[in-house]
């Protein structure tokens, strides 16, 4: 049971790599790494470390860093009870 807190969709940028486009989906975190399609409707898509606000640390970390933490609370490193 976890219904709650699920007001703010995060935001998360996709690139496809059919045509190149880059799109952006609003949706759970818990579908952020869920297959997005891309609005021609390729699925060869690829999430991009999106601007998901917080703003702070920005400097290409190369690897996916999933979770800042210092965000708007504590879900994402697996706290949230
Ligand atoms: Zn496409």
């Amino acid at each position: 049971m976890n219904a709650a807190h699920n007001d703010v969709m995060p935001r998360y940028e996709y690139r496809c790599r059919s045509c190149g486009d880059t799109f952006e989906l609003s949706r759970p975190m818990a579908e952020s790494s869920a297959p997005a399609t891309c609005p021609a409707g390729h699925e060869d898509t690829v999430k991009l470390l999106s601007t998901v606000a917080v703003g702070g640390r920005t400097a290409g970390s190369a690897a996916s860093a999933p979770a800042p933490s210092g965000g708007g609370g504590c879900c994402g490193g697996g706290c949230c009870g």
